[in-house]
């Protein structure tokens, strides 16, 4: 199973990190992809059997001049390119108005949405819950699923969940 998808999240969360673990594959894309997005992959997960792009898209936030409303909208539309987004967020803090901005774009992408809470390696397990409660309802989320992208707990099985799904 083979796709594109789409990381957003505040910054510092931990998109690049999560994209640094799984880059380093050679980049066999599909032609019909839209040039706009072909720039913007940031990583690719290979197996025998699937390939997952992923596209770095960092743009969203509550624009504040016209030249951030240009760039919102450009990363806004790359999600309608993609097959699924992955909304990052961070577990070692707490829901914010950076989040909420990126929660309330996404109710307009009618897409599988993963939320991934990075960052646990940094927390008690027993708090993981009070986060995923701050999110839960947010979204209608495909999938929830706690990681380090640092220390690639859950990693695998979050990439595996990918494959599966696509
Ligand atoms: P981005 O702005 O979302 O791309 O975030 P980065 O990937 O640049 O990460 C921001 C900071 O968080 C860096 O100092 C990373 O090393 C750190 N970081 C990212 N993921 C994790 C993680 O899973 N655990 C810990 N402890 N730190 C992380
Ligand atoms: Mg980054």
């Amino acid at each position: 199973h083979s796709g594109f998808i789409a990381i957003v999240g505040r910054p510092n969360v931990g998109k690049s990190t999560f994209l640094n673990r799984v880059v380093g594959q050679k980049v066999a894309i599909m032609s019909s992809t839209a040039q706009t997005t072909r720039n913007k992959i940031q990583g690719i997960y290979t197996t025998n059997q699937e390939q997952i792009v992923f596209i770095d898209t960092p743009g969203i936030f509550k624009p504040s001049s016209k030249l951030d409303e240009f760039m919102v909208n450009s990363a806004i539309s790359t999600l309608n390119e993609v097959d699924a987004v992955l909304f990052m967020v961070n577990a070692t803090q707490t829901r914010g108005a950076g989040d909420n901005y990126i929660i309330e774009r996404l109710k307009a992408i009618h897409k599988p949405i993963y939320l991934v809470i990075n960052k646990i390696d940094q927390i008690h397990p027993d708090k993981i819950m009070t986060i995923l409660a701050q999110y839960k309802d947010a979204l209608k989320w495909q999938e929830v699923y706690p990681i380090s992208a640092l220390q690639g707990n859950n990693v695998d099985e979050f990439l595996g969940q990918l494959s599966k799904d696509l």
